[in-house]
């Protein structure tokens, strides 16, 4: 790593610290040429998701874009904020695992009602209507009968 001050390319690393919730390593060094102290990080390479949406259009995967919607759905529910982010940390995790390079928005959207049909009814009806576009009543009906079914699903496993 060159010296941001003398540009020689020796440097020993001082301390290296987990950052960023573990997804980098910082590392302190000091140019072994003029002494000179300055901090690098590393972090595993992400490979950008294209998400195809439902108008056959396709955008980048944007995840504060995706973690916006979560936090409008979950407004007033008493989710916290952090729970949302490890939601979406999560779901682009097993996207960069799975090696995908491309997404459609409605599977993204049914990944996040998975988990949020655990959380709060209000939350996944509010979610739901957002994405899977209702156009009445019968649609936020439909919607409710799915959780309560997958509710007794889990009752009879236990
Ligand atoms: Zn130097």
């Amino acid at each position: 790593m060159q010296c941001p001050s003398c540009q020689n390319t020796d440097s020993r690393v001082l301390e290296s610290r987990a950052a960023d919730g573990g997804r980098s390593v910082r590392r302190r060094r000091e140019c072994l040429n003029c002494d000179f102290r300055f901090t690098t990080y590393e972090r595993v390479e992400t490979i950008p998701i294209s998400v195809l949406k439902s108008n056959g259009s396709r955008e980048t995967f944007n995840r504060s874009k995706l973690l916006h919607g979560l936090t409008l759905a979950c407004q007033k529910t008493n989710i916290p904020t952090a729970k949302l982010t490890s939601i979406v940390d999560e779901l682009e995790l097993g996207l960069q695992q799975n090696n995908l390079r491309e997404i459609s928005s409605s599977e993204i959207g049914e990944m996040v009602l998975d988990q949020l049909g655990n959380l709060s009814e209000v939350a996944y009806i509010r979610f739901a209507s957002v994405h899977r576009e209702f156009q009445g009543i019968s649609d936020f009906v439909k919607a409710l009968k799915t959780i309560n079914s997958n509710k007794n699903q889990l009752a009879s496993v236990r």
